[in-house]
C-alpha cells in the first residue's frame, strides 16, 4: 500500500479504516467522500465521482484549489529549500511578504506583521501582543464568535457545544457579550448596554487589554456586525485604552468584496488577525497591527518551529498576486450579488428560508420552521441533498440552521450556474 490513495480502495473502505485508526473528536463533513484531486471549484473522489466545491476547505480557497501559480510558486519555492526555520535563519520572501500585508491592511499608520500556521495560533498571538502592549489582562469577545481551538481560542468563541464540551477550564480573564443580531432580537444598543454592564459587574475597563470580534461573524452564522457597532467599540476602546483586534481569519482576502472586512467600516483594528485564504490552502497564518504594538512582545517571545513556512509564504505571494491580477475582490461583489439575487429568487417557493444576507460573496441563507424557531434538520437535508447531487455545502450558526457559502472566487460561471441549480432543486425537494 503506497501512502497515497490505492487505486483499489473506495471512499467507504477508508471510511471503516478512518473510524478505527482516528479518534472520532474530529467530525468529518463528508465521510464518504475521499479526496482525489480538486481543481477550481470542482473536486473529485476516490470513487470517481465529480463535486462542485462551495465550501472552498472552510474559506481557504478564495483562489481555488491548486490554482496554477500558485501550485508553481510553490514548487519553485520547493526547489530552494522547504524550511530553515524563519526564527533561525530568515529569508526576504518572509519579510516581503510582511511589507505586503502592512500596504494592505487598511489604515496609513505604520503596521508591522508577525507569521504562525494556524488561525488559533493568530489569535493566540494576537491576545498575547495585546496584553503585553497595554499590561493588562481581560480579553472581550462575543456570544456566537469563533477563534479556534487552543484553550485561549475556545475560550473566546462564543459556542459550547461542540467546541468545549469536556475541555476546560480556559483561561481566565476572558469575557463574553452578546452579539447585536437583530434577527435574533438583539440590538446594537443591547450588546453595548451588556457591555457596559460587564465593565460594572465582572472587570474594570482599565483592566481589559483588548476586544476581540470578527467583522462578520463566521461559524456562528455569517452575521455582519453593524456599523454603529464597529463605531462605538472603536470608542469605548480609545476612551478606555483598550485595543480592538479584528478577526479576518474567515473575511479575508477578496471574501467580502474588500481584501479585507474592515475596509467596509470607517473604523480601523488595531490588530488584525488572518489566515485561511492568505495561503490558498498552504498552512500560514499572520497578526498584523499597529507597529508600535507590535513591538510589545520581547526579542523570542514570539514564534513557532513552522511560523513563516517557506512554502506557505511562497503561496501567499502567488495568492496576492491571483487576487490582484484576476480582480477577485471586484469578482466577489459579483458573484454575492449573483447568488443573493438566486436566494431570494427561491423565497417565494421555499418557505424554511427566512433570511438571506451577505457581504461581497460571504453570503448565507438561514433556515426556520413556521413558527420562527432555527430549523437544523431541514439545513441538514439541503446540505445532504446537495451532496447526493454533486454539491458541497457547508453549514454554519450556533442553531447549525445555516448554509454559507464559500466558493472560490475563481469560479467560472458555468460552474457557479451548475452549482446553483443543484442548490435550488435540493432546497425544493
Ligand atoms: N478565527 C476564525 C474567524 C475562524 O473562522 C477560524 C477557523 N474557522 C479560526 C479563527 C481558527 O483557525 P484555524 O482552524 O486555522 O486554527
Amino acid at each position: 500500500m503506497s501512502h497515497l490513495s490505492t487505486a483499489a480502495s473506495s471512499s467507504a473502505d477508508i471510511n471503516a479504516r478512518r473510524i478505527a485508526a482516528m479518534p472520532r473528536g474530529v467530525g468529518v463533513g463528508f465521510p464518504l467522500i475521499y479526496a482525489e484531486r480538486a481543481r477550481n471549484a470542482e473536486l473529485w473522489d476516490v470513487d470517481g465521482r465529480r463535486y462542485i466545491d462551495f465550501g472552498s476547505g472552510i474559506a481557504v480557497l478564495n483562489t481555488g484549489h491548486s490554482h496554477p501559480r500558485i501550485v508553481d510558486a510553490m514548487r519553485a519555492q520547493m526547489d530552494r529549500f522547504v524550511h530553515t526555520a524563519y526564527q533561525v535563519v530568515p529569508y526576504e520572501s518572509a519579510v516581503y511578504l510582511a511589507e505586503r500585508l502592512n500596504q494592505l491592511a487598511p489604515g496609513g499608520h505604520a503596521k508591522k506583521t508577525v507569521f504562525f500556521t494556524t488561525g488559533a495560533e493568530a489569535v493566540e498571538n494576537a491576545v498575547k501582543i495585546a496584553r503585553a502592549a497595554t499590561g493588562r489582562p481581560g480579553v472581550i469577545s462575543l456570544t456566537g464568535a469563533f477563534h479556534g481551538r487552543t484553550f485561549m481560542g475556545m475560550a473566546l468563541t462564543g459556542k459550547v457545544a461542540p467546541y468545549k464540551i469536556g475541555f476546560g477550564p480556559f483561561p481566565g480573564n476572558t469575557f463574553h457579550v452578546p452579539a447585536p443580531i437583530e434577527l435574533h432580537g438583539v440590538t446594537v444598543d443591547d450588546s453595548l448596554r451588556a457591555l457596559s454592564h460587564l465593565f460594572k459587574s465582572d472587570i474594570a475597563p482599565e483592566q481589559v487589554a483588548a476586544i476581540i470580534l470578527e467583522p462578520v461573524q463566521g461559524e456562528g452564522g455569517f452575521y455582519v456586525m453593524p456599523d454603529a457597532f464597529m463605531r462605538a467599540l472603536r470608542e469605548i476602546c480609545d476612551r478606555h485604552g483598550i485595543l480592538l483586534i479584528a478577526d479576518e481569519i474567515q473575511t479575508g482576502f477578496g471574501r467580502t468584496g474588500k481584501m479585507f472586512a474592515m475596509e467596509h467600516y470607517d473604523v480601523l483594528p488595531d490588530l488584525m488577525t488572518m489566515a485561511k485564504s492568505l495561503a490558498g490552502g498552504a498552512p500560514l497564518s499572520a497578526v498584523c497591527g499597529r507597529a508600535e504594538i507590535m513591538d510589545a512582545p520581547a526579542a523570542g517571545g514570539l514564534g513557532g518551529t513552522y511560523a513563516a513556512n517557506a512554502l506557505s509564504v511562497a503561496s501567499a505571494h502567488a495568492v496576492l498576486d491571483v487576487l490582484e491580477d484576476e480582480q477577485l475582490c471586484e469578482r466577489a461583489q459579483v458573484l454575492g450579488g449573483r447568488l443573493e439575487a438566486r436566494l431570494e429568487s427561491l423565497r417565494a417557493t421555499v418557505p424554511q428560508i427566512s433570511d438571506v444576507r451577505g457581504l461581497g460573496a460571504m453570503v448565507a441563507v438561514e433556515f426556520s420552521k413556521t413558527d420562527g424557531t432555527p430549523d437544523p434538520e431541514f439545513t441538514k437535508q439541503v446540505q445532504e441533498r446537495a451532496r447526493d447531487a454533486g454539491l458541497l455545502l457547508l453549514t454554519c450558526g450556533v442553531h447549525a440552521n445555516v448554509v454559507r457559502f464559500l466558493f472560490p472566487l475563481t469560479i467560472q460561471d458555468e460552474v457557479l450556474e451548475e452549482g446553483l441549480d443543484i442548490l435550488a432543486g435540493a432546497l425544493k425537494a
